[in-house]
């Protein structure tokens, strides 16, 4: 039975035929695979800030301001930190992630929409992996996924860059032509495309580019229209 949703799910047109050839399956992490409004990501930032205050000593409005030019500068504000601090990564970023997984649900119609896909299915966060099974532990897709590939597996360089998805792509083995890329964050689509793959926006605002082949609110729904 088809929903008929009040905004169009999708902004491209999609058919299965454009996702025959996939045989790996990779998702970005936050507001990718539990949405936008469990609001993770705000609680970061601020416990980055404190970080930086005390370590870099810094007032809270300065490192605040760091944090967020290093964002959008660097891809990530870990690797801002390590490019102009020489700051060792995994300190900060476990401080960081240090936080209550409360404002997530369980998803088991997620969960049964990325398990009916065939071929492998991957995790490729810019967040530290130990991160990463906290997030699929409590939404309850830990079982469906067969590896997680995070920051320390890019030696923590961030998406978009382009070393950060060999150096992945590398360890797990993935052939771009043969794999599609679902991510929250547009900037980190163009170079998988580039490469070959298929790449999905998912996000309450998909975006158009050149690049982005498909655009979805509603990632389950979007999976089971593909399998
Ligand atoms: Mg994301």
């Amino acid at each position: 039975m088809l929903d008929a949703p009040s905004l169009p799910r999708y902004i491209r047109p999609m058919t299965r035929t454009q996702f025959s050839h996939v045989d790996t399956w990779v998702f970005d992490l936050d507001n990718t695979l539990y949405p936008p409004e469990a609001h993770l990501l705000e609680q970061l930032s601020p416990r980055m800030t404190d970080w930086i205050a005390a370590n870099l000593g810094l007032k809270r409005q300065e490192a605040d301001e760091l944090r967020e030019d290093y964002w959008a500068r660097y891809g990530t504000t870990a690797a801002g930190l390590m490019a102009k601090h020489d700051v060792a990564p995994a300190a900060f970023l476990a401080h960081a992630h240090d936080l209550p997984l409360d404002a997530l649900k369980p998803a088991p119609e997620l969960a049964a929409a990325i398990a009916a896909l065939p071929g492998r299915h991957l995790v490729f966060t810019n967040s530290p992996v130990d991160w990463a099974h906290r997030v699929l532990k409590e939404t309850g897709l830990d079982h469906v996924f067969d590896a997680v590939h995070g920051a320390e597996d890019a030696q923590y360089i961030p998406k978009p860059k382009p070393q950060a998805f060999s150096k992945v792509f590398e360890v797990a083995d993935i052939a771009p032509q043969k794999a599609a890329f679902f991510e929250d964050d547009s900037r980190n689509l163009e170079v998988p495309a580039r490469l070959g793959m298929r790449t999905v926006h998912v996000s309450p605002n998909p975006e158009t580019a050149p690049y982005i082949h498909h655009g979805t609110q509603d990632l389950t729904a979007f999976l089971r229209d593909i399998a």
